[in-house]
């Protein structure tokens, strides 16, 4: 017989996990250990994973002019896809206007929210670990890759007795952690369908209640991910980087699926470098290098939803924001965007930042935490595009022959 594909299996899961988590409420505890394993599966390798391919990627990279040229082509990408997709957040919700007569009797106290939130001058101080073990052993990302890079760096200009182990044993580990990832894959079913029901289960019967309040906002958020993943980033690929998209969206089925569901570019990670790499076909040196660090500072859904956010929330108190003002809500978005970690929710804990920047009500967060939950899901499937979009586009920049 043949097998079933893992992408139709996985939207199987999907339909299967609404309907039972809809109808059997109570029976929905029985399976959600499935999506806790699945998730703690992914999260157990991210750290050996990042950490072994950041190495290897940058000693196949060879050179530090090599490293420039790659560090400036990608985070050129970020910049400029995170800006784009925070101007097409401004403008929609300045058409759309889902603030304006918004009910503020929803508002819940967000103000102990801002402890959780780091400003962007902390995420720059924290990038240089006290600890590397500590670092991996709390999957610091950005800690780990800026370690990673530099070990990875100096690893080249060592001599060649050694660092020729060095590279074999950091290719061999790398290896072994793609492996892993795709024994891991084969239950990606399974786990979903464990998270989706425990999360439909919960939130399912107040959704029509909360779609009536909330459904123009949820509307504008919605329509500009779908407006900057459908129009902007297959331009980008068709233009710049001469792939085509539709191609290359089916090679990131599993991936954007599974970012979808579990509402984290982090734990989505090592499937999003196996099928970049295997079915997009992007070499290993610029997969290793793109992805870690787009999982945790290119989140172009964040950054739109942060705009659409902060000023649905100004609209709904009646503050006027000026166009100063909202050109501060676009770089703030954009900073908190890239400070914000690949785990589920970290967009709503640093829109507080934004607020406190700009002197709006912390309370306002309180309005939109009804919607949190299936909005993360939106956004989290456009960080994990985006990342994908970027890899493949300076791969072809590297004159790298793709399979899309
Ligand atoms: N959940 C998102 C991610 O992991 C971050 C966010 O909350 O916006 O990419």
């Amino acid at each position: 017989m043949k097998k079933i594909a893992l992408h139709w299996q996985i939207l199987a899961a999907l339909i299967l996990s609404v309907l039972f988590g809809y109808f059997f409420t109570e029976q929905v505890e029985y399976v959600t250990w499935m999506g806790d394993l699945f998730l703690r599966a992914l999260q157990m390798i991210i750290a050996p994973l990042i950490f072994a391919s950041i190495v290897s990627g940058v000693l196949g990279l060879g050179s530090a002019q090599n490293l420039g040229r790659m560090s400036a082509k990608t985070f050129g990408y970020y910049l400029a896809t995170s800006l784009i997709a925070a101007v097409i957040g401004l403008t929609v919700v300045n058409i759309f206007k889902p603030g304006v007569g918004a009910d503020l009797g929803l508002t819940a106290d967000a103000v102990e929210m801002e402890a959780g939130a780091s400003t962007f001058g902390d995420t720059l101080m924290n990038i240089i670990p006290t600890n590397i073990f500590q670092a991996l052993a709390e999957t610091d990302m950005l800690s780990i890759i800026f370690f990673a890079i530099l070990f990875g760096f100096f690893a080249t200009k060592i001599a060649s007795r050694y660092k020729e182990p060095l590279e074999k044993g950091f290719n061999g580990i790398f290896e072994v952690m793609m492996r892993i990832t795709m024994f891991i894959i084969r239950f990606a079913p399974l786990g979903i369908f464990g998270i989706v029901s425990g999360i439909v289960a919960e939130q399912a019967h107040d959704l029509v209640n909360i779609f009536s309040r909330m459904g123009v906002y949820m509307l504008a958020v919605i329509l500009a991910l779908l407006f900057h993943s459908f129009v902007i980033l297959p331009l980008l690929l068709k233009y710049l980087g001469r792939v085509n998209p539709r191609l290359h969206i089916k090679a990131m089925s599993v991936p954007l699926l599974t970012a979808f569901t579990t509402s984290s570019s982090s734990a989505t990670l090592p499937l999003a470098m196996e099928a970049v790499e295997q079915k997009s076909g992007v070499s290993k040196k610029v997969t290793s290098f793109v992805l870690p660090l787009g999982a945790t500072v290119n989140m172009n859904g964040t950054a739109l939803y942060e705009c659409v956010s902060v000023l649905f929330i100004a609209q709904a108190y009646g503050i006027d924001l000026s166009l100063i003002q909202q050109v501060i809500v676009v770089m703030t978005a954009l900073l908190a965007s890239i400070g914000a970690a690949g785990i589920p929710m970290a967009g709503l804990v640093v829109i507080t930042i934004i607020l406190s920047v700009l002197g709006l009500p912390l309370e306002g967060v309180g309005l939109i935490l009804a919607v949190e939950r299936i909005l993360d899901m939106f956004r989290t499937a456009v960080n994990v595009w985006s990342d994908t979009c970027g890899a493949v586009i300076i791969a072809k920049s590297e004159g790298e022959e793709l399979k899309v």
